[in-house]
Order: structure tokens, then C-alpha cells, then sequence
């Protein structure tokens, strides 16, 4: 096993290397936090989307999707609260002139109190072997409350103090931490001031008469917007949802960690219409369901947690993050929120239109409540890189090999002819020409098979369809397996029907409902 941050190493230059992700005008020395997919990475990136769109709009009969634009009209985000509250806590380091989140770095503090608490029950674990009970541990070892409880502490004061506006305290608390510039290793910060995060761009040509427009910092507005043409058009009892997946812009004051915060970044989001009153259940249903989702994938339980959050949006009375263990840690890779009835409110008082729903059953009108689900489709790509990827030792020499989900690899499978010649180049491009309607499939001819083996593996293609002399004879082929490296030899017709039992997102999406 490497250590996490050579393995995180590892990942951003396999991504490269392999054609996942390109940094972005990489010839100019590229655009910080800005990233182009490339061609492995489109597909894994699409077969995501995907994945998430049909689990949404096909399994509940009571979700639709829209696409709404970029742009959209300026008071939108009045309305939503953006102009005024999507903000980020910003202090500058004066000796490294390093520029950094004021709540990361109390947050970065606080979770080296949690690794030391990780330390303890190592360290108890192996003192107590098989008699070892973690969580009696954690309610009763003194030294493990007092650091959770200062941790909960300081956590809870910085909520409290952001909540209030109170930005001389959150500076007072860094300084109390004794929190240094990682960069300089200095104490010597510049006061905390509030940064917006919105892009502004202009419609129009002449400096006068152009209006003053922000890319969208979340898709979740485009909704909101649409809620009643959504409703109208599509005759929308409630509860309801209306999905969206595409492009959020956020002018990031520190990014960092690849893809995991970007500038320019795709979100997948859906917001659930629903009774007041009935937010808890719908809320909680919720996070039920993306938890599942997120398993169906198979890449481990323990690599997701949930985390209730402390500080509250403005908009929210309840919300928690699904949480995945990337190489730097768990963080966020999806938000549930119950956002009450703030933003259609919000869009009936700025608009001057009613944004209400007449309940057929209760016989009355109502401004919705709404839970929504907000996942980062870069994230999640990430998530699935960084856990995909694996050094094996095998006997006497090691594999790379990205262990994708087969439902989201970029190809299904690579056909090989074992040799370039004697018509196995022909029977090869025959079986592609039958499966490329369905699959996404590969044709690789170059160097000695193994050698294609393990391109394939470093590339996450989950079988490897090898033509040989039989072939030519009884039509099978070898097929092999990428995680187990098992080969069988099987009949050309049947490849389809197995590909189909092992990729097909049909197959995947079962799972889901289980
Ligand atoms: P964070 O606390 O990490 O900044 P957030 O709480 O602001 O995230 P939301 O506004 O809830 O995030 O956005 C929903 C999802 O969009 C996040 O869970 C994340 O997956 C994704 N996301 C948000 N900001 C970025 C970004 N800059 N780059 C990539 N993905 C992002």
C-alpha cells in the first residue's frame, strides 16, 4: 500500500498519462482549478452521468428532468440569496502571501484532533486484541473525550460566530488555536473579510446598456424557476422531483486537491417537491436512497459516512453530506438538504408570481417544501479514480489495474487477435462490428498479448476478448476477467449475452432497488 499521498500522486499522473483528465490550456501553462476530461475520461465521465440520471428519472416514476441555461436573469440570484450570502471566509498570510478558506484551516485543525483520536484506538486495538470494544472506548478513554469534546467545541464556536457575522472572532479563534501558514509556517494574518464566490459576465454589446449577469454558481435555481412550468406541463401531483445535471462556476478562493474543487465544475442535482410538514420523512427517505445509490457501485461501505452539519445554510433546517473517503480524507462528495419553503418563497416575492401547488387532497394551496440531493459529477469521478486504482503484486512482477465499476468503465471490452495475421485481424473486427451497437469496445493489435493485457487493466476495460487459431475453427474465444484475471473460453455468440449480464446499467440499476 502506498502512502495517501503518493497514491493521490499516482492517480493525477495516471489520469494524464492514460487520457483521463487534462489540465486546461495546459499549452499556456494552464488555467488554475479548470480541467478538460479526455478521451477515456469523457466516457467515464457520460457513463456517471448517467448512471445518476437514470436512477433518478427511470426508477422513480415521479421524477422528471430539465436542462436549464447557464445564464439566467440576474434577479435569480437576489432571490436565492447568492448576491448577498455565497460567501467564503477569506484571511491572507501576510509573510507567505498565501490566501486561504479562515473555516478550512479551523476545519484542517480540527481533523488533525480527530487523527489523533484514530491514533488512540490504534493504539488501544492492539493493546487489547480481540477484546477490543471501539465504540465502549470512545464513550469512556478521557484522553479521546477531551479531544472530542474540544474539537466539538471549536467547531461549534466557529459555526456560531460565521452565523453571526462575526468575523473578528473567527480570526480571534485562529489565533487562539495557534493555527501557522502551512506555506510560512507564520502567525501572521491579515483580518478575516467575506470573498463572493459568483462569476459576473455582461449580456450585450455596449458598455451602457449591458446587464450585469453571473454564471450560475448551482444548477438547483434552474429548477426553482421551472417548478411551475414543470408542474403545469407535466400535470405534477406533489410529491414530485425535477432533476438536472451540468455546469456550476464558483470563483474558488482555494483550489486545490485536482478535480475536487474546481472553478468550472458539473453538478447533478434534484430537488423534491413536496407538503410542508412532510420535510423530515422526505429528508431522511433521501438520504437513504443516495446512500444506496452510492453502494450499488460496490467500492466498499466503509468509504462512506454520513456528516449532520453544524452550521446551516440559510435556506436549510436540516442537512448532511454523504462523505467519501478520498486519498486526503473523508469529505464531502454530496449534500442532502431540506431547504424548506425559502426558495420558491424567495422567487414568489421577487417575481411578483405565485409559485404554489393546489393540493387536490387537502384541498388547498401551498408554496412546496423541498429536500434536495446535490452531487459534484467531478467528485464523484474522483471517488471513483482514486478508489479504482491498485498496484498488485502478483508472483514476481506488479499490475496497475482501475478496478471501475464495469458499469461506468470507458470500454467494455477490447477484442485481440492473438496474432496479426492468418485472418484473426478479420474474425476480431467481425466480433467488434457485432457488439459496437451495444458496447463500447476496443480493437488492440500491438505487442504481445500481455502486453495488451495490462493496458487494458490500467484502463479499468473489464474484459479482454482474445482470438486465437480455434477461433478461426469452432468460434470461441478466451475471455478474459480484469479483477480476477480468470480466462474461459467462450462461444463468439454468447459474448454479447455476457457483457450485457455484467455492464448493462439495466443490471446495475437493480441493484439500487434492493
Ligand atoms: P464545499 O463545502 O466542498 O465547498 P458545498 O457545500 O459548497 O461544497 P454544495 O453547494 O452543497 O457544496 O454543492 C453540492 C455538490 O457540488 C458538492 O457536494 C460537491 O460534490 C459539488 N461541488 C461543490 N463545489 C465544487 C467545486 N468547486 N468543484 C467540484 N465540485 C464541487
Amino acid at each position: 500500500m502506498k502512502a495517501p499521498d503518493e497514491h493521490f500522486k499516482q492517480v493525477i499522473s495516471h489520469a494524464k498519462e492514460y487520457g483521463f483528465i487534462f489540465q486546461s490550456s495546459e499549452i499556456y501553462d494552464g488555467l488554475s482549478a479548470v480541467y478538460d476530461y479526455g478521451q477515456l475520461g469523457v466516457q467515464l465521465k457520460n457513463n456517471i452521468r448517467q448512471y445518476w440520471w437514470q436512477a433518478m428519472t427511470r426508477l422513480n416514476e415521479n421524477i422528471v428532468g430539465i436542462d436549464a441555461a447557464i445564464l439566467m436573469h440576474p434577479t435569480t440570484w437576489k432571490a436565492s440569496g447568492h448576491v448577498d450570502a455565497f460567501n467564503d471566509p477569506l484571511i491572507d498570510n501576510k509573510d507567505s502571501k498565501k490566501r486561504y478558506r479562515a473555516d478550512v484551516l479551523i476545519e484542517d485543525h480540527c481533523a488533525k484532533l480527530e487523527a489523533k483520536i484514530d491514533k488512540e484506538v490504534k493504539k488501544a486495538e492492539k493493546r487489547f486484541g480481540d477484546a477490543f470494544d471501539k465504540e465502549q472506548f470512545l464513550a469512556t478513554n478521557a484522553r479521546v473525550l477531551e479531544l472530542t469534546q474540544r474539537s466539538k467545541e471549536i467547531l461549534s464556536r466557529m459555526a456560531q460566530s460565521l452565523e453571526k457575522e462575526d468575523l473578528a472572532d473567527v480570526k480571534a479563534l485562529i489565533e487562539e488555536l495557534g493555527i501557522v501558514c502551512p506555506v510560512s509556517g507564520s502567525k501572521n494574518w491579515t483580518e478575516v473579510k467575506q470573498f463572493n464566490l459568483m462569476f459576473g459576465t455582461k449580456l450585450g454589446a455596449s458598455a451602457e446598456s449591458a446587464t450585469d449577469l453571473y454564471l450560475r454558481p448551482e444548477t438547483a435555481q434552474g429548477i426553482f424557476v421551472n417548478f411551475l412550468n414543470v408542474q403545469k406541463s407535466g400535470r405534477m401531483k406533489i410529491p414530485f422531483g425535477i432533476a438536472q445535471t451540468g455546469k456550476a462556476f464558483r470563483n474558488e478562493i482555494v483550489a486545490r486537491q485536482f478535480i475536487f474543487r474546481m472553478r468550472e465544475f458539473e453538478q447533478m442535482e434534484m430537488q423534491f417537491f413536496i407538503a410542508p410538514g412532510t420535510q423530515k420523512q422526505w429528508y431522511e427517505h433521501w438520504k437513504e436512497a443516495r446512500l444506496k445509490w452510492h453502494l450499488s457501485l460496490g467500492m466498499g461501505e466503509d468509504n462512506y459516512r454520513f456528516h449532520d452539519h453544524e452550521k446551516l445554510a440559510h435556506y436549510a433546517d436540516a442537512a448532511a453530506d454523504i462523505e467519501f473517503a478520498f486519498p486526503f480524507g473523508f469529505k464531502e462528495l454530496e449534500g442532502i438538504h431540506s431547504r424548506t419553503d425559502f426558495d420558491l418563497s424567495r422567487h414568489e416575492e421577487f417575481s411578483g408570481k405565485k409559485l404554489q401547488y393546489f393540493d387536490p387532497e387537502m384541498k388547498e394551496s401551498y408554496v412546496p417544501y423541498v429536500v434536495e440531493t446535490s452531487i459534484g459529477l467531478d467528485r464523484m469521478f474522483l471517488a471513483i479514480l482514486s478508489k479504482s486504482l491498485v498496484e498488485e503484486e502478483l508472483d514476481g512482477s506488479s499490475r496497475t489495474v482501475m478496478r471501475i465499476p464495469a458499469v461506468l468503465a470507458p470500454l467494455k471490452a477490447a477484442v485481440l487477435p492473438l496474432v496479426k495475421k492468418d485472418r484473426l485481424p478479420d474474425l476480431a473486427k467481425e466480433i467488434i462490428d457485432t457488439l459496437k451497437f451495444e458496447f463500447e469496445v476496443a480493437y488492440d493489435e500491438k505487442d504481445a498479448v500481455g502486453r495488451r493485457y495490462r493496458r487494458q487493466d490500467a484502463i479499468g476495460t473489464p474484459f479482454c476478448i482474445t482470438v486465437d487459431h480455434q477461433s478461426l475453427e469452432d468460434r470461441t474465444v478466451t475471455i478474459r476477467h480484469r479483477d480476477s484475471m480468470e480466462q474461459d473460453r467462450i462461444a463468439i455468440d454468447a459474448l454479447a449475452g455476457l457483457l450485457r449480464e455484467e455492464t448493462a446499467m439495466s443490471n446495475w440499476l437493480k441493484r439500487i432497488e434492493l
